[in-house]
């Protein structure tokens, strides 16, 4: 191959090479960035409301089994009372304790209310925070497959572009390569066309005589101002 057609694709080559690794290092700082942190939150928060709901659950079997002991006793109070005949000291502490034993009842029949409206609520959450959880993290593993894919992609794309790279430096000649390294040191592309009579690179216009060699010869020039070496392109579309 021609030795500056080649240049120009080893540039073009290049520039596709920093645009794959730019991506590469994108997608890198996208997966630093998915540590999971909101889906792991979630899942401490159904947690969370499992271990209240279990504990609400508890504690409303304890009353629903003291409810029946209270059952049971007054049972038995109520029918000592009733056997016992008149009024004695005896019947009066039975009564009070009969009371005592409706009131407490009467307080745990209102408790397991609050109980019931609670495990409730936390079922209700647990539900809705669940079915949350599952979007995200199917959302979060498909960006994951997404990124991995694509990354596994630029690798393969790279590896073809580093061959292709190796093969268009084998076309130019050893002081060409030294002059395209220096452009390439001095953080330019170090090849520009010619566009109009100004070099593609830096804009400046070249001398008359530059251009008129540049057209009759159809091979290259060096820029008069940023020394890039300017080709037409006529000649790259030869
Ligand atoms: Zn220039």
């Amino acid at each position: 191959m021609d030795s500056l057609k080649a240049m120009w694709r080893l540039q073009n080559t290049e520039v596709e090479m920093v645009k794959l690794r730019k991506e590469w290092n994108d997608i890198k700082e996208l997966l630093g960035r998915e540590s999971g942190a909101e889906t792991a939150e979630i899942q401490a928060g159904i947690a969370e409301a499992r271990a209240r709901w279990q504990k609400n659950k508890e504690e409303y079997e304890e009353s629903t089994l003291e409810i029946e002991t209270i059952g049971r006793k007054l049972e038995q109070f109520n029918s000592q009372l009733y056997e016992g005949g008149g009024l004695s000291k005896e019947l009066v502490s039975l009564q009070q304790n009969i009371d005592q034993l409706e009131k407490r009842r009467h307080l745990l029949e209102e408790k397991q209310l609050g109980c019931i409206e609670e495990l409730d609520d936390l079922e209700k959450r647990i539900a809705n925070e669940t079915v949350r959880f599952q979007r995200l993290d199917e959302q979060r593993k498909s960006r994951l497959s997404r990124l991995g894919e694509r990354r596994e992609e630029i690798k393969g794309k790279y590896d073809l572009l580093k061959e292709r790279r190796e093969e268009l430096r084998a076309d130019i000649p050893e002081e060409m390569m030294v002059l395209y390294t220096d452009l390439v040191g001095q953080k330019k592309r170090p090849m520009a066309t010619l566009v109009g009579e100004n070099c593609s690179g830096c804009g400046i216009a070249q001398t008359t005589q530059n251009v008129n060699a540049l057209k009759k010869e159809g091979r290259y020039t060096r820029c008069i101002n940023c020394g890039r070496i300017i080709v037409t392109g006529d000649y790259l579309e030869e």
